[in-house]
């Protein structure tokens, strides 16, 4: 049975949730005792007992919950979520007609109207990812929402929501349709991935970093070589390649990231002798270039916000200006580092301000060539200015 309760929120915090402010948050309201169960549907209250916004409680590192709706009528049922899934979709009508891209996010949480899940679509197959408990208890609304709204060969989903946003289950992934191939070769800007939908938390690629593949490719790559850290499955290098790069050496810790990127380079007919794709510790690679004296034309650097290694632990918030530092030293005069951050935390100011320490740190003069945030289809509440976390920035070393 649905849970319904009341809060009352701080005036201090009054006016934003007026004005639509998405994300429920410990601060607003000193009501939070009278919450305890996932999913339960609460309605803000002003101190005069009027009524301000309605939302659902689900526990996630970024706060409490979400507003679904500042209107009192709406009933939280599959057809709110149909109406939200429909508009969503309008929204990303060209994504659905370009046949060069069949890879892309048609509902990014709150900038959709409802936070805590999203859904990508790869090549005619749906993903959900949930990510709180809280949303997970309309899970059945919402996917009947989605089939109202579209024709599916098949819907997948992920769950990250225990109190870390560690992945939790993975056995089942796959809800309905028919299974995809494993993989499912998807297309973007022409460019083949492999997608594997039901092979744990993620599933080989980034669909944020669309525009950034492919203004390297079209713009940057020609003739040019390119170190690519933090790898993973290789897509900004196979995007150079295709550019007309004379090499890439893409360098990533995990395993897994030697199969995967060879296999992207098969798929899209790219020789892999000509490239080296090494597992290793990023920061050791970085002393076995400086040694050996490689400069690149090109380094990529895309690390995740935190990661422990056996040698390392590495926090963007922390370690970013130190990082550059090391990628600069062995980049060549007048080449080109592509700096990206998908740390919510910090703002594009701030990560600029990070760029510019480490140049100054190291008497560097540098331009900005170009600043991306998230894609379209990644769409933003205007109100959730943090939803847009994804930061990347084209610096050039002058000399
Ligand atoms: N830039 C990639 C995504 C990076 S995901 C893309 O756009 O496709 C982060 C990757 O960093 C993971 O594959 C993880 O294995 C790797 N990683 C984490 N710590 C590392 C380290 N110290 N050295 C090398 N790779 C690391």
């Amino acid at each position: 049975m649905q849970t319904k309760t009341s809060i009352k929120i701080k005036p201090k915090y009054l006016k934003e949730y007026q004005k639509g402010y998405p994300l429920l948050t410990h601060e607003m309201s000193d009501d939070w005792s009278k919450v305890s169960q996932e999913g339960t549907l609460i309605d803000l209250y002003d101190w005069q007992n009027n009524f301000v916004a309605r939302g659902y409680y689900g526990r996630q590192n970024k706060g409490y919950g979400w507003v679904l709706s500042n209107n009192k009528r709406s009933k939280i049922d599959s057809e709110f979520f149909t109406h939200k899934i429909k508009d969503a979709i309008a929204y990303r009508k060209a994504f659905y007609q370009d046949s060069n891209t069949t890879a892309f996010r048609i509902f990014n949480g709150e900038g959709d109207g409802v936070g805590g899940v999203t859904i990508d679509y790869f090549d005619g197959y749906y993903l959900f990812t949930w990510y709180s408990l809280g949303i997970y208890h309309f899970h059945a609304q919402i996917i009947e929402a989605l089939k109202n709204s579209v024709e599916y060969k098949g819907i997948y989903q992920k769950k990250r929501f225990d109190q870390k946003g560690q992945y939790l289950d993975e056995k089942d992934d796959f809800i309905c349709g028919s299974k995809a191939a494993e993989p499912l070769i998807i297309k973007e800007n022409g460019i083949n991935f492999a997608i594997y939908l039901d092979d744990g938390p993620m599933v080989g690629i980034f669909l944020d970093q669309r525009e950034v593949r492919n203004t390297i490719k079209n713009e940057y790559a020609q003739n040019k070589t390119l170190l690519n850290t933090f790898s993973y499955t290789g897509a900004f290098s196979i995007a150079a390649a295709l550019g007309g790069a004379t090499k890439t050496t893409s360098v990533d810790l995990a395993k897994r990231s030697l199969p995967k990127t060879q296999e992207h380079f098969n798929i899209n007919n790219i020789n892999p002798d000509v490239h080296d794709i090494i597992v290793e510790d990023v920061f050791n690679y970085f002393k076995y270039a400086v040694r050996k004296k490689f400069l690149f034309d090109i380094v990529v650097v895309d690390p995740p916000s935190f990661a422990r290694s056996k040698k390392h632990t590495f926090s963007v918030a922390k370690d970013y200006v130190k990082l550059l530092k090391e990628v600069i030293s062995i980049t060549q005069k007048g080449g080109l580092i592509v700096a990206s951050t998908n740390y919510a935390n910090f703002d594009l100011k701030h990560f600029k301000g990070m760029i510019d320490k480490a140049f100054k740190a190291l008497k560097t003069p540098y331009r900005i060539e170009e600043t991306f945030t998230l894609p379209k289809d990644f769409r933003v509440n205007e109100k959730f200015v943090q939803g847009n976390y994804l930061k990347v920035i084209f610096v050039k070393k002058l000399y």
